[in-house]
């Protein structure tokens, strides 16, 4: 099937056409003309699927220059918000269309202006509240509403501030929503505040055509020599790296680059200008590996990455999924090696239970020891003290993903106990 048969006009299939884009994807092919009926929509396929230009495209169709505020994107992360923002700038642009995104982190008053006159707003929960409160956003003449990446908006705990924002929406408008996977609590949103909405979904969550997916069981102490083993063996365009904690992921980090491996770090404890500015160095391929926590990698959209680590194993079937979901991209192959330790044995058994994921299990290679030259300062100690407690910050701690909630407001604690050399313990090793 070809795109002039979905029922888009001409200016949107000469920009397909310019981006190199022929054919719809299946979800694509699904939901595009559903949406462009105005039909109430939720929208399943696996990460890497093509849901962006699914309900982007039907938008662009809907809406007219002039009107503020007619179509609502809301997606769980700041990259995801400037990634599909990017999409909307590149398809709305012979229309005229602006749009606004708009994500905590970041000073609020250039966003002020920008969402005065956006058609299209693109943003997190959190910071769309934020501007709701502020009346520099109004929903009145809003037509379309998206909830982007579903599932991981509610994993992240989005729940309330998303059903705050429906709440200010009008009544009469088009809902759309898209997810990899779908839960009870999506299906709950849905029956809520969705309008007798149509399914459409795209085949199996993974490609096992296109994607590889080993694992190597490695005594904890050779964990990260395999990792050294296999970024040096493994012929491989981009690598992603996740861990599970922030202070894991600058453990690996600062050691790969200690040994002299082209690596930067990405976790929700960076400014988002510096966020931003890795993730741009990392598409244009400036370094070749990037390692990261679940929260700073979610929904990025980086086809040149061919493999996968996971250095811990998630704790579930569905963030595995999501974290495989960032190579065998559009069309390409890609392969997802995990390391697991003891440590890891009830996390590889709660991701073996989801049945589309088929893991084999890899043969360990002959191993160099590498040694560890890089250790972290023991912060530890000085936190979990007094009126300005770690919390989120404190060693080992997951990643929630609740940084990415009202930023805006700048919470002190974090100021005065982060990275702030004072304690005595500082210079002893581990
Ligand atoms: P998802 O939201 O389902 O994870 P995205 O919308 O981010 O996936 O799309 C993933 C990648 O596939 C993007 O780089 C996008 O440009 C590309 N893509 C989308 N649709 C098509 C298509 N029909 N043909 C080729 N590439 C596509
Ligand atoms: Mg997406």
């Amino acid at each position: 099937m070809k795109f002039d048969e979905l029922g888009l006009t001409k200016e949107l299939l000469k920009i397909l056409e310019e981006q190199g884009i022929s054919q719809p994807t299946e979800i694509q092919e699904k939901a595009i003309p559903l949406a462009l009926q105005g039909k109430d929509l939720i929208g399943s396929a696996k990460t890497g699927s093509g849901k962006t230009l699914s309900f982007s495209l039907p938008i662009i169709e809907h809406i007219q220059q002039g009107t503020p505020s007619q179509a609502l994107i809301l997606v769980p992360t700041r990259e995801l918000a400037q990634q599909v923002g990017e999409v909307f700038e590149i398809f709305s642009k012979t229309k005229g269309l602006r749009t606004a995104v708009v994500y905590g982190g970041v000073d609020i008053k250039n966003q002020i202006q920008a969402v005065k006159y956006a058609e299209i707003v693109v943003g997190t929960p959190g910071r769309i509240l934020d501007h709701l409160e502020r009346r520099t956003l109004e929903f009145f003449n809003l037509k379309i509403l998206v909830l982007d990446e579903a599932d991981r908006m509610l994993d992240m705990g989005f729940y309330e501030d998303v059903t705050e924002i429906v709440k200010q929406c009008p009544i009469k408008r088009q809902t759309m929503l898209f997810s990899a996977t779908i839960s009870q609590d999506i299906d709950y949103l849905a029956s809520k505040y969705m309008k007798s909405p149509s399914e459409v979904s795209a085949a199996a969550y993974v490609d096992a055509s296109k994607l590889e997916q080993i694992y190597y069981d490695v005594p904890q102490y050779l964990k990260f020599s395999l990792l050294v083993h296999l970024l040096k063996e493994e012929k491989s365009g981009l690598a992603m790296i996740f861990c599970a904690t922030r202070d894991n992921a600058d453990f690996v980090g600062k050691n790969l680059s200690a040994l002299g491996i082209d690596t930067m770090v990405i976790h929700g404890g960076f400014s988002q200008d510096k966020r931003t500015k890795i993730m741009q160095h990392f598409k244009s391929g400036k370094f070749y590996s990037l390692v990261c926590t679940d929260v700073a990698a979610r929904g990025l959209d980086i086809d040149e990455v061919s493999h996968v680590y996971n250095y811990d194993i998630p704790k579930t079937t569905e963030e595995y999924i999501h974290r495989i979901g960032r190579t065998a991209r559009a069309g390409r192959e890609g392969k997802a090696i995990s390391l697991v330790s003891e440590r890891d044995y009830d996390n590889l058994n709660a991701v073996l239970k989801g049945a589309e994921v088929k893991i084999k299990s890899a043969e360990l290679p002959k191993l160099e020891r590498v040694f560890i030259k890089w250790f972290p300062e023991r912060t530890e100690f000085r936190r979990g003290h007094g009126k300005y407690r770690g919390g989120r910050e404190r060693f080992g701690r997951r990643e929630s993903g609740r940084g990415d909630r009202r930023e805006s407001h700048n919470r002190p604690r974090h100021r005065f106990t982060h990275n702030k050399p004072t304690h005595r313990f500082k210079k002893r090793f581990r």
